[in-house]
């Protein structure tokens, strides 16, 4: 009966177990990915309550995301035991977030720092729209200041634990002088308002920790044992937090990774790894060295590449596990090659035709660098219907910029398109508020008429005051000249999406946009004008999006994960396809940039983090060419790709890469294995490479690969008639039972009712 308590501990190995039995006083896990550090801590937990060392509501175990913590909850409620515990004790109350449990602590000490128990919590937005008033009583030229930029210096601040009369003197220059003045009326105005915005939960936290000893002393005592994970990534507030709750019992056990700490950037400190061993002088560190995640080779591309980072605390790696595939490399031609390319490699590992057991598709993941990288997947696996789920964020065609930017292109191609109107009339802000509208809506409700003729007729009629006048005009001459281009003999449907985006003033809105999520809004509107190119014209474009939204996977069991390398943090895959190593993507420009190599040591613990995900495939890739800022661009392979121990990587050809002329460049010298590949300077010398750099500006040949559109008449409506058999590059063979125009409802074989475009499918009998 006894020994069956200690299951959890049967499957450690030894030094997993040492760590989880050294229960009290100090104790630091380094150790690289893999080895079980999150496992160790979960059997930390099933560990105290077993022996009785406290109940479950005395474990502060702090987690990253509010998913790892329902993750670890769920795993230890199934083990036996351990449930009763938790049972018994009402749960783990104070297992999630940093910022979820201070939620909780400062909900019942609100009034020590001016705040009532029920004090809201303002999001980025409404974190802005204060300090844009805020910025404008003070009387900033917020063209010059932004408020976004104060904004990322409060947060910086916040992070660091300064409140305003603790920022030292050297940012007194920060904000024009004026950061420091403004910090502290925004902390009152919060006040006034009983509000805080995200930095404030730790802040305040904190500071009721060091001015009311009674308050800390309460949780001292109630937080018996304390746990945190990924402690790498904690920022100076958390980590004095944390201290502060151990000072008195220093029952904390802090795990991490030095090698993954990425998140510099928002102000983690890898230096909280070597503060803690200075403040805990007894701590007892514990290293893991044995991986049970990755394969033999996956492993050893991965300590490859990070042994290239100086100012490592180092630490040895091994598997006992078999060498397994190599790390597979292969280059393309451009992204949507790339997308196309994983898209069939997933479909036919789920199908276990590649050499490997079937992998479903929710074992499957997709880490990108950055998230505007997402679209081409999203549109590929949407073509194919290929199940997916993105994490962290919207799909690509939900997210709020690209809805704005297809309004616009829906009044272009249909100027009665009364929604798209509603959407962007006054977006960006053309003066035009909520009486200005509802005089258009009653005059074009009054003359039946769209919304777009209502204007004009408000116009005529002078009923609109003010700049909001001109503006509107602006707006409707500029959606009429849209309009009209698009039955111009010369129509080029993405210089138009261009000019759309531009004389609408929508792209300067978030050019002039300081928030952190601006640029990569701009680098979703640059994915969106690629995402033209596959199609004619701007209304093919907008049919394959509805139908594409329509034909919707949501409901899928399995879908294959699209998510940052950031957010993947903690999690594995048995199978990762890891896109875009290329210089300027992957390291990020900015990091190539910046002098000093600290924040490409970032990137390439970033690229360590990606790799180590892996379970049994990993698949790194690349594209010759992306278009960026509307330019077709030739891409050189990511510099962390030459640092991928050759050994351990293979290199796989593409199809359709080779010949053509382009072929060598594309490849950059990759030939059959990383040894005898032509050096970078011989292919960058070739004829090849040249002549590719010399067609830049133009839209590189792409090669045939497959036909996607197959053209039947592009202007008559469906030549089809009910009951007709078609066949559909994805779905198959199936019969036409209902025509809406140029939109076919078709009942295939095996993939049931789609509505299809009528130019995607051939009659049966010409397959
Ligand atoms: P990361 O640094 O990526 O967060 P980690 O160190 O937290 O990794 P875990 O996620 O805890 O590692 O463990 C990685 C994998 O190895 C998990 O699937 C886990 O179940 C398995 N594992 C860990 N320790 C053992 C062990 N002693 N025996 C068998 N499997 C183990
Ligand atoms: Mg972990």
């Amino acid at each position: 009966q006894a020994a069956q308590n200690f299951d959890y501990l049967n499957d450690l190995n030894s030094a997993q177990r040492a760590a989880v039995e050294a229960l009290d006083g100090p104790v630091l896990m380094l150790a690289g990915a893999g080895t079980g550090k999150t496992k160790a801590l979960m059997a930390r937990v099933a560990h105290l309550l077993t022996l009785g060392k406290c109940t479950s509501r005395e474990i502060l175990a702090v987690t990253f995301t509010n998913k790892a913590a329902r993750e670890m909850k769920d795993r230890l409620h199934r083990t036996p035991f351990v449930l009763q515990h938790l049972l018994r004790d009402h749960g783990l109350q104070w297992m999630g977030t940093f910022h979820a449990i201070s939620v909780k602590i400062l909900r019942r000490h609100a009034e020590l720092v001016g705040l009532k128990p029920n004090f809201t919590i303002l999001d980025t937005d409404d974190q802005l729209r204060l300090l844009k008033q805020l910025v404008l009583a003070a009387n900033i030229d917020e063209k010059r200041w932004p408020a976004r930029m104060l904004a990322g210096l409060i947060d910086g601040w916040k992070n660091r634990a300064w409140t305003p009369e603790k920022v030292p003197s050297s940012e007194a220059s920060a904000y024009n002088n004026r950061g420091t003045e403004l910090y502290a009326a925004y902390q009152d105005r919060l006040k006034t308002l009983n509000a805080t915005d995200f930095g404030d939960l730790l802040l305040h936290c904190v500071m009721i920790f060091q001015n009311y000893p009674d308050v800390l002393q309460q949780y001292q005592r109630w937080f018996r044992y304390i746990l945190v994970d990924e402690y790498q990534d904690t920022n100076v507030a958390q980590y004095l937090w944390l201290r502060l709750l151990a000072q008195a019992h220093k029952n904390i056990c802090c795990v991490g990774d030095d090698d993954q700490s990425i998140y510099g950037w928002r102000g983690a400190e890898v230096g909280n790894i070597l503060r803690f061993e200075k403040d805990f002088p007894s701590a007892q560190v514990i290293r893991l060295e044995q991986n049970y995640r990755s394969t033999g080779h996956i492993l050893a591309a991965a300590s490859g590449l990070i042994a290239k980072n100086a100012g490592r605390l180092g630490k040895t790696l091994w598997t006992a596990g078999a060498l397994g595939e190599k790390v597979r490399l292969i280059g393309h031609w451009d992204g949507e090659e790339e997308a196309r390319w994983i898209g069939e490699e997933i479909e036919a590992i789920q199908r276990g035709t590649r050499g490997m057991e079937p992998v479903d598709l929710n074992r499957q993941a997709i880490l990108v660098r950055a998230s505007h990288q997402m679209r081409a997947f999203e549109d590929r696996f949407l073509t194919i219907g290929l199940p997916y789920r993105v994490i962290g964020g919207p799909r690509f065609y939900e997210r709020q910029e690209i809805r704005d930017a297809m309004a616009y292109f829906r009044l272009a191609v249909s100027p009665d398109d009364d929604l798209a109107f509603e959407r962007v009339v006054n977006l960006p802000k053309r003066g035009l508020g909520d009486t200005a509208q509802s005089k258009i809506n009653v005059l074009a409700r009054a003359a039946g008429v769209p919304l777009l003729d209502g204007a004009r007729e408000a116009l005529a009629k002078g009923v609109i005051p003010g700049k909001g006048a001109a503006q509107l005009r602006a707006f409707v001459e500029g959606v009429d000249r849209w309009h009209a281009a698009t039955f111009h003999p010369e129509y080029d449907h993405i210089r138009l999406a261009e000019t759309i985006l531009d004389e609408s003033g929508y792209t300067e809105m978030w050019q002039n946009d300081k928030t952190p999520e601006a640029p990569g809004r701009l680098d979703n509107l640059k994915e969106l004008v690629k995402a033209l190119e596959q199609f004619d014209n701007l209304q093919g474009f907008l049919e394959h999006v509805s139908l594409i939204m329509d034909n919707d996977t949501e409901g899928a069991e399995e879908k294959v994960t699209i998510m940052t390398l950031h957010a993947a943090k903690g999690l594995e895959f048995p199978v990762v396809f890891l896109p875009g190593w290329e210089d300027g993507l992957f390291p990020s420009q900015r990091s190539m940039d910046e002098s000093g190599v600290k924040g490409l040591e970032e990137e390439r613990r970033l690229a360590y983090v990606g790799i180590t995900r892996a379970e049994e495939l990993c698949t790194i890739s690349f594209a010759s060419n992306r278009r960026v800022y509307g330019q077709w661009q030739s891409q050189l392979p990511s510099r962390f790709i030459d640092e991928l121990p050759p050994d351990h990587v293979e290199v796989l050809t593409a199809p359709g890469l080779y010949g053509g002329g382009y072929g060598a460049a594309a490849q950059v010298g990759f030939g059959s294995s990383l040894e005898d590949r032509v050096s970078k300077a011989d292919v960058y010398n070739s004829p090849g490479w040249r002549r590719m750099q010399e067609n830049q500006s133009h839209r590189p040949i792409r090669q045939p690969v497959e036909a996607r559109h197959v053209v039947i008449d592009a202007e008559a409506l469906s030549p089809y008639v009910l009951g007709d058999r078609v066949f559909h590059q994805k779905f198959g063979y199936g019969e036409i039972v209902g025509i809406e125009g140029d939109k076919l409802d078709v009942e295939f074989d095996r993939a049931g009712l789609k509505k299809v475009v009528a130019r995607w499918v051939i009659p049966a009998d010409q397959v």
